[in-house]
């Protein structure tokens, strides 16, 4: 029996050919035409002026947080339930994370409590570099109310949109309602370039700015002269170029993790004490589908059909371990209702891959059937 994972990579012969071609192109190198192409094709894609392809979602957010002036004695809001990389981003800079906690539907930062903090942060003279909210698990931070909180504190929003790529919300697109964004093509992401990132934006200095210390802080000049530190973040052009092959399949695998959502939904609608996390989001991109299980209404806890499923060869994955929890950030600040904490000892994320054929998501909806039948 083979094993079905959370999120594999969903790449086949269109990859395959964009990527040889890209070989024989000779553009073996962290630049070329795929680059430029790529980046092209994800500006028009999200709706914004400039894209800069990069090494890694990280780096882009470390680029992003630069490029809005983050460094030493400044701290970036960001929320407690993310993945690790967010808070990084941030530390790399010299800046302090400020961790807030989530709205309990989606996950996504609470914007009362960052509201709240930004009234604080003021009264206290503390030197706010940016909110940093998460798209999570694809589903788009509250912008509708977060944007006017931070435009009226007068601070920059940096979008997380790692995991969001396809999403919307208002009819905006995921990446694009920062001052700048950050999307990831990690190898589990709803696209995949095996490592890589985007760092987008309509702020034309910001960009040429990410761009110049993505490639070491080289001036334009003919021999290397360098006046700051840079760093290496610029994306392979054989790997752009399996990302323009995933662009072009994009929106048939948000359909299709769409299918299998719309399969767990139905499956649980009958369970009492078991909900989607963000299910009430229609502009989803339905990148990881998430139940968050109230043990005290369903008799029973998400560990427990982890361990059921992990004995059937079947993945599955708490959500992340909030940031005020890690040992990392001990002693880091932090704004709190429990929320985060909440979801992860109750949420469990479920196989949720494109690439999963029928009869692999047959079997996990029937193990999860024997589970629930055993109860
Ligand atoms: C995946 C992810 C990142 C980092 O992206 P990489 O490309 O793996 O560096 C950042 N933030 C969030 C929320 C993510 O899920």
């Amino acid at each position: 029996m083979s094993k079905i994972y959370l999120s594999p990579p969903d790449v086949g012969q269109l990859e395959e050919s964009y990527a040889l071609a890209a070989i024989r192109s000779g553009w073996v190198a962290p630049l070329g035409p795929d680059v430029d192409a790529f980046e092209t094709e994800l500006a028009e894609r999200i709706g914004t002026a400039y894209a800069v392809a990069t090494s890694s979602g990280t780096a882009a957010l470390h680029l992003a947080l630069l490029g809005v002036g983050a460094g030493p004695g400044q701290v970036v809001v960001m929320p407690t339930l993310t993945f690790a990389a967010t808070a990084n981003a941030a530390v790399y800079t010299g800046a302090e994370p400020i961790f807030v906690d989530c709205d309990p539907a989606t996950g996504n930062i609470d914007v009362d409590l960052v509201e709240q903090l930004l009234e604080l942060l003021r009264a206290e003279g503390r030197r706010v570099a940016a909110v940093l909210p998460v798209d999570m698990f694809g589903v788009c931070a509250d912008y509708d109310r977060l944007l006017p909180v931070c435009a009226r504190a007068g601070v920059p929003v940096v979008e997380d949109a790692a995991e969001a790529l396809g999403a919307t919300r208002s009819g905006r697109a995921a990446g694009s309602f920062g001052r700048t964004g950050v999307l990831s093509f990690n190898g589990n992401k709803i696209m995949t370039t095996s490592g890589g990132g985007m760092l987008l934006t309509d702020d034309a200095e910001l960009a040429a700015r990410a761009r110049y210390l993505a490639t070491q802080a080289r001036q334009p000049v003919t021999h290397y002269e360098h006046t700051e530190i840079g760093y290496n973040y610029r994306l392979s052009n054989v790997l752009a170029a399996i990302g323009r092959a995933q662009l072009r399949r994009l929106d048939g695998m948000i359909r299709r993790r769409r299918e299998l959502r719309d399969r767990y939904a139905k499956m649980f609608a009958a369970v009492s004490g078991v909900r989607l996390l963000g299910d009430s989001d229609p502009g989803g991109n339905c990148w990881l589908t998430t139940i968050v299980v109230e043990p005290e209404e369903s008799g029973w806890e998400s560990v427990e059909l982890a361990a059921h499923l992990a004995a059937r060869e079947i993945e599955t994955r708490p959500i992340w371990k909030p940031m005020h929890l890690q040992p990392v950030h001990a002693g880091a600040e932090a704004v709190l209702t429990g929320a985060a904490e909440r979801l992860f000892a109750t949420g469990l994320a479920l196989p949720s891959g494109s690439a999963m054929s029928d009869g692999q998501s047959e079997r996990v909806l029937r193990a999860i059937d024997e589970f629930l039948g055993g109860r």
